[in-house]
């Protein structure tokens, strides 16, 4: 079943770089953290100086992984590098406050991307909207979408780790279409990320679209099925038809 528009039965987002800004609150967040360590007597070094440590210790894995961020790259696994490199011990109880600090800071700082209200409002003309989004930890995913101000705007939310399935698996995306009732091969889904969104959709059956946060033009070699928009803008126009 589609809606009014009767393009598609459901369109699914991503969260991440795609509704909220993956540059909102992220470098912060890792200075709140050597902030606490100071707090605790545990750092000697400017709080900042621990977000410098953070971003070499993750350019290393992305480097190591041909720039595509690991699936098994949570906060807690960078948290933990991080603190090595610095030579830092921490018990169970302050590591758990440290991931707790980060989180409380990126939902706090969380937001949403321009264009968002323009393109969740084109995308109901179409039928129910779904986040398809991966993340180990649903709680922090959920603040986030909190504090982006997005809550309530979904008909299903999908998360990789409450559901067991990651992004590009196509098992995921069945699962979000089954959940809302329709056939994958009739819905649209819109990311950032051309391994996790776009493959994924594709092996789905879904339609894809490639939106950048940053921008850049489209890039060269993509599958020519894919439609690529510049901004949430451009993807609302699309959906809208134009
Ligand atoms: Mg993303």
């Amino acid at each position: 079943m589609s809606g009014a528009n009767g393009r598609f039965a459901a369109v699914f987002f991503d969260l991440d770089g795609t509704l909220v800004s993956e540059r909102s609150g992220v470098r912060e967040a890792r200075t709140a953290v050597g902030a606490r360590l100071i707090e605790l007597g545990l750092y000697r070094k400017p709080a900042s100086a621990f977000a410098d440590t953070v971003e070499t210790v993750i350019g290393g894995i992305m480097e190591d992984n041909d720039w595509q961020w690991p699936l098994w790259l949570h906060a807690e696994e960078w948290m933990k590098r991080s603190l090595a490199v610095e030579e830092i011990a921490v018990g169970e109880d302050e590591f758990r406050e440290l991931n707790q600090v980060y989180r409380d800071e990126r939902s706090d700082r969380a937001a949403a991307i321009a264009g968002w209200p323009e393109v969740l409002s084109a995308a109901r003309t179409h039928g129910p909207i779904g986040l398809i989004t991966n993340f180990n930890d649903g709680s922090m995913q959920r603040e986030k979408i909190r504090g982006a101000g997005l809550e309530g705007q979904f008909n299903g939310v999908y998360i990789s780790g409450e559901v067991g399935l990651w992004k590009p698996e196509p098992g995921i995306f069945e699962h979000a279409a089954r959940d809302l009732d329709v056939d994958p091969r009739d819905c649209v889904h819109i990311g950032n990320s051309i391994q996790s969104d776009v493959e994924g959709a594709l092996s789905a059956g879904m339609q894809a679209v490639l939106v950048e946060e940053d921008d850049r033009p489209r890039p060269p070699g993509l599958n020519g099925d894919v439609v690529w928009c510049a901004d949430l803008l451009g993807v609302a126009s699309w959906l809208e038809g134009g």
